[in-house]
């Protein structure tokens, strides 16, 4: 934790240590603004909890994602970032420089880049955490090669539900979509390619009450949720889209943002408070990707520099 964030004075305050906040970090730190980021929960971000990323462009084995986390945080700090392993609570945006309180202390900054992430929905069933990486995922496009003619199950109704189990079909011998209603929300088109789908199955009106299997997933407890009927499905694989939630709490208010919590920047990264940038999850509801969220903050960071020398004039 940070003990020296009080009456710090900084040019760039990165929250979050994900691929956005340590990209922007990087750039922040090679235009020497000497730019302070501050972790968070999550060192390296939810990416970190990925075991293998192989969509990442540099490493054609793939790399880990703890290790690609370490990697952007070495360049970083190689050029000047500081990473303090602090939490941001409550920002004051109502003047410069804007004020950052955090668990360990307060920050000033002149700008400020948000890149706080999101987190996926959870489904808060037993087994559910205890299982999460041997079988239990919530990425597709991380997670979907390791269930190479394996069985899996998706659960969730709308677009990200189906867009994936979609994509899970590439590898998987089955994909049973599970839902707990009759009706989806996933878009029509989208319903229609998974319905004619040769190994897409639906099991409606049912709900995941638990996930079974010790050292991994082996089964899951289901729950009909008209007849209360409870039955056992065996499968190697349970991927879970129900929805993410931008971490944004800490801005409602004092940005704007999009009904869903995302914070609405330009194709600048900027918010609507000038000096405060967005960038990667927390303002992406769309792609989701480590190299995507890796550019948002690159180019947070660029437009944070420009809008820095242009006051310095
Ligand atoms: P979403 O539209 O909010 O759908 C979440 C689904 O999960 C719903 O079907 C919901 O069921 C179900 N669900 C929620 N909590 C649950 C729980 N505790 N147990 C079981 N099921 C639960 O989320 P999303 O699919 O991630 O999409 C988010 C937004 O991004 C949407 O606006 C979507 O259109 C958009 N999106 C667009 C695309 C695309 O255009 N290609 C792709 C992905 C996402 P109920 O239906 O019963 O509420």
């Amino acid at each position: 934790m940070s003990n020296n964030g009080n009456g710090n004075h900084v040019k760039v305050l990165v929250l979050g240590a994900g691929p956005a906040g340590l990209s922007a970090a990087l750039y922040a730190a090679r235009a020497e603004l000497a730019p302070v980021v501050l972790t968070g929960m999550q060192l390296g971000g939810q990416a970190a909890l990925t075991h293998t990323i192989e969509n990442y462009p540099g490493f054609p084995e793939g790399v880990g994602g703890a290790q690609l986390g370490e990697l952007f945080q070495k360049q970083a700090e190689h050029f000047g970032a500081k990473v303090e392993y602090d939490l941001a609570n409550e920002v004051d945006f109502s003047q410069r420089p804007y004020m950052v309180k955090t668990d360990g202390g307060e920050y000033k900054a002149d700008t400020v880049i948000i890149s706080t992430g999101a987190s996926p929905l959870h489904l808060e069933v037993p087994g559910e955490v205890e299982l999460t990486g041997r079988g239990v995922s919530y990425c597709a496009t991380c997670d979907g090669w390791f269930f190479k003619d394996k069985k899996v199950v998706i659960v969730g109704g709308g677009d990200s539900a189906f867009e994936e189990a979609l994509f899970i079909t590439r590898y998987a011998s089955s994909v049973t979509l599970i839902h707990r209603r009759d009706e989806f929300r996933a878009g029509a088109i989208l319903q229609k390619r998974a319905n004619e789908h040769p190994k897409m199955k639906f099991i409606l009106n049912t709900v995941v009450t638990e996930v079974l299997g010790s050292d991994k997933m082996e089964a899951l407890r289901l729950k009909n949720v008209k007849t209360g009927e409870e039955t056992i499905f065996e499968a190697d694989g349970l991927f879970i889209f129900i929805g993410h939630k931008p971490n944004t709490e800490m801005f409602q208010g004092k940005l704007s943002m999009s009904n869903l919590g995302y914070i609405q920047v330009n194709d600048k990264m900027e918010t609507n408070v000038p000096g405060v940038y967005a960038a990667g999850e927390a303002a992406d509801p769309h792609f989701r990707q480590v190299i995507t969220s890796a550019g948002m903050g690159a180019a947070a960071a660029i437009q944070a520099t420009r809008f820095l020398e242009a006051e310095e004039g």
